[in-house]
């Protein structure tokens, strides 16, 4: 087992020279590297702020090209928790980890028990839970060797799926957004276009039917799509279409950097709300982007902070109401957001992420 535990500018410097300033610039409190040559483990955590609270976040198993990608992703998406977490209200701060796969090889019992001894070498201060590639299976198997794992099956105590809720907060974001555009927040008869109908996507096109809107799906798989009309009325349209398809509200469910320099002036909507994160491929250039043709975004890690309000309630086991109160409360955040965007001019990721950082700064300066 070997364990490089360093300040996070120290090992930036020594690892990565060219990039040190680039890397420095996120702000992360702590980035852990973390290897054990009998599994094949091979881990990065980042930890980016802890001062709302421990730092939550998913762990990916993904197959990068190189370790710089992966500390990239491990930076890029630590910080992302941060804002969603404080965006939302949490008393949590923002974190994330990274299982480097290599070629062909799955996630085994004996790594995931590794990971989970390397978790809780950080004592608490992150919080690990399922994301891109990891279930709750594989969190079962990580709490073998640490209690700081959520994400855990319901029939063990834990949170269980969280995708219902993200669905539910995706659509109380649909709202507020729809509100602050149209004047009223009613989805009936809007038509509204989802981008992958996978586990958020699914529970979304149900509640957008019950309240009558005309729903479009796409996605690439074909029994995720034959799932859905099973279920409800939706129109199927070929995945590569969605994005131009003539729309009220276009819902990014899928992957992350769809939105970008070359879909956004094809799309043609009024509004778009959806899970996927990270949905602007540059955060900058695609927020102005939308701005500029006049397309209300409700930034993704707000929309989606639904999946991280049901997951958290494994640290502070309260009621089912809390989950439902705080995921309802996302529309005034919404509202809040969109309203101080509309009247300065400016990218709504921009403000959002803003009224995130001066939460963590008033607590700072107390
Ligand atoms: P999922 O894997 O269950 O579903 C994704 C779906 O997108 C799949 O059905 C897949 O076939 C489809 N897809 C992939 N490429 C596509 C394409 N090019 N066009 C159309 N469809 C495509 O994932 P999920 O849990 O539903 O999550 C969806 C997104 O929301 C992800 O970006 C995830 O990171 C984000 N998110 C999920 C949760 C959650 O609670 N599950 C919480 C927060 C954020």
């Amino acid at each position: 087992m070997k364990i490089i535990e360093q300040s996070f500018s120290s090992y930036i410097f020594s690892n990565y020279p060219n990039d040190s300033t680039h890397f420095s610039q996120k702000g992360h409190e702590q980035v852990v590297y973390f290897q054990d040559e009998a599994t094949g483990l091979q881990a990065i955590v980042g930890i980016h702020d802890t001062t709302l609270g421990p730092a939550v976040g998913g762990v990916r198993f993904f197959e990068y090209q190189n370790e710089r990608d992966a500390l990239k992703d491990v930076l890029r998406l630590s910080r992302g928790m941060t804002y969603k977490a404080s965006i939302a209200g949490l008393d949590f701060g923002g974190g994330k980890a990274v299982l480097i796969q290599k070629k062909g090889t799955t996630l085994t019992e004996a790594l995931l028990r590794k990971y989970g001894a390397f978790i809780d070498r950080l004592g608490g201060h992150y919080i690990t839970a399922p994301d891109y590639n990891t279930t709750m299976d594989h969190m079962v198997d990580i709490a073998k060797s640490t209690r700081h794992v959520i994400g855990l099956p319901a029939a063990l105590g834990g949170s269980g799926d969280p995708s219902g809720n993200t669905a539910y907060g995706v659509y109380i974001a649909m709202k507020a957004t729809v509100k602050q555009a149209f004047g009223t927040d009613s989805l009936a008869g809007k038509k509204i276009g989802i981008a992958g109908i996978g586990k958020v996507g699914y529970h979304l096109a149900q509640l957008l039917c019950q309240e009558q809107a005309i729903v479009y799906v796409a996605d690439i798989c074909a029994k995720r799509l034959q799932a859905i009309t099973e279920v409800c009325k939706v129109e199927v349209v070929a995945a590569e279409r969605l994005c131009s398809w003539p729309l009220d509200i276009y819902a990014p469910c899928a992957l992350g950097a769809t939105l970008n320099n070359e879909t956004i002036p094809m799309l043609h909507c009024a509004i778009v709300v959806g899970a996927a994160n990270n949905q602007l491929a540059d955060q900058d250039r695609d927020g102005k982007l939308l701005l500029k043709k006049s397309i209300v975004y409700t930034p993704d890690f707000l929309a989606n902070a639904g999946g991280l309000i049901n997951a958290v309630t494994e640290l502070e086991p309260k009621s089912q109401n809390l989950v439902k109160q705080r995921t309802e409360a996302l529309y005034t955040i919404c509202l809040d957001v969109l309203d101080k965007a509309a009247k300065t001019a400016r990218p709504t990721q921009e403000v959002a992420e803003e009224m995130a950082i001066q939460r963590i700064q008033s607590i700072k300066n107390t």
